[in-house]
């Protein structure tokens, strides 16, 4: 709760110099880019090259790196959260690392006491919080074949124990809405490819399984029951079709923030439909939404390709939301303009929230 008492008080700072500076807005240019400092809250580094954290450095980035629970049991989580450790241990002022647990061995006795024993090893060691994954909810399942959901009794000793401790949880649990719609009719290219890519995970296919409402469902409980958690909806909080559908939530939940990682082209396709709609929901939740990709480096790919990918990906949405440029992108078919956001919102979306929300770089 401490967090939040502070986001009350910068709140109520904000609207008094708000009042004060109210003829004409300041706006950032392409130019402005490479000055400003901003973090991406969403990445994944898994491996012990400097590959990503040097271009990070050239764009004045600096990172938080996330540990998933793929589903392939303890041994994972670890391997991939010591990745995490050498990049937060090579280069502490750049970059963050968050944890997360296996649910694979859910119906072990011990589950929960390994659980949380595991959870203190990584604060311990430096993790600033946790990640909560898709397959709760669409892999796991009980000793009964139930589907584990994330409202689940079973986890509220570790989401208490969080909420504890104030360790933001990063959520993301659903998909997006696209993923229950025949492949013609999602919205965004990236959609398509990954769920024509992974039909396991597109729920179209597979009736059975939770509505997406059932989803969102789930994760609102969680959030109703913990009102004393910080909570970050990874990808927009999986309400990245409707931005009106997402400041529901964000009104009935004080303590969550979203990200954007992996749904610019969802923000880009409804801008193309309605720009001041888009806009005026940036300005409105200004104090809730973080800057984030989900790129990623597995050592695999050439350092050259890699940087170059990441430097068009960080252009491509510093324009999108600092500039009012005419754009396209292969997320989305057809033109949309950027939102051209006040520098103040700029700041906070790429910088400040990820330092209240996820106490992060502090200054
Ligand atoms: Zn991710």
């Amino acid at each position: 709760m401490k967090r939040l008492t502070s986001f009350l008080l910068l709140g109520l700072l904000a609207a008094c110099s708000q009042t004060q500076s109210q003829e004409g807005e300041a706006y950032y240019t392409m130019d402005d880019f490479g000055k400003v400092e901003k973090i991406d809250v969403h990445v994944h580094i898994r491996t012990e090259r400097d590959a990503f954290v040097a271009q990070a450095r050239q764009d004045n980035f600096r990172l938080v790196t996330i540990v998933v629970d793929h589903s392939a049991g303890r041994a994972e989580v670890e391997e991939q959260f010591r990745y995490a450790l050498w990049q937060s241990r090579e280069h502490p002022e750049e970059i963050a690392s968050v944890t997360a647990f296996s649910v694979k061995e859910w119906d072990e006795p011990d589950w929960t006491t390994r659980t949380l024993a595991w959870l203190d090893s990584c604060l311990d060691a430096g993790a600033i919080g946790l990640k909560v994954w898709k397959n709760i909810g669409m892999v796991q399942r009980d000793k009964n074949g139930a589907l584990v959901m994330v409202d689940d009794p079973k986890l509220d000793t570790i989401f208490h124990t969080l909420a504890q401790r104030d360790i933001p949880v990063i959520g993301h649990l659903g998909e997006p809405k696209n993923c229950w719609l025949p492949v013609a009719e999602m919205t965004t290219n990236n959609d398509k490819n990954y769920f024509t890519n992974h039909p396991e995970y597109h729920m179209y296919r597979h009736p059975e399984m939770p509505s997406y409402e059932e989803q969102i469902a789930a994760r609102d409980r969680l959030l109703e029951k913990n009102t004393d958690l910080t909570f970050v909806g990874a990808h927009l909080g999986s309400l990245e079709w409707d931005v009106d559908a997402l400041a529901a939530r964000l009104d009935q939940f004080p303590h969550m923030a979203v990200d954007m990682a992996a749904r610019m082209g969802q923000l880009f396709y409804q801008t193309r439909e309605n720009r001041e709609k888009v806009r005026d929901f940036f300005i409105k939740y200004q104090d809730r939404l973080l800057y984030a990709t989900d790129m990623g480096d597995e050592g695999e790919e050439s350092q050259e390709d890699l940087q170059q990918s990441m430097h068009r990906t960080w252009m491509r949405d510093w324009q999108y939301l600092a500039t009012d440029d005419t754009m396209q992108s292969d997320l989305i078919e057809g033109d949309f303009q950027g939102l051209q956001l006040p520098q103040e919102v700029v700041d906070k979306i790429y910088r400040k929230n990820a330092q209240q929300w996820l106490g992060v770089f502090p200054e």
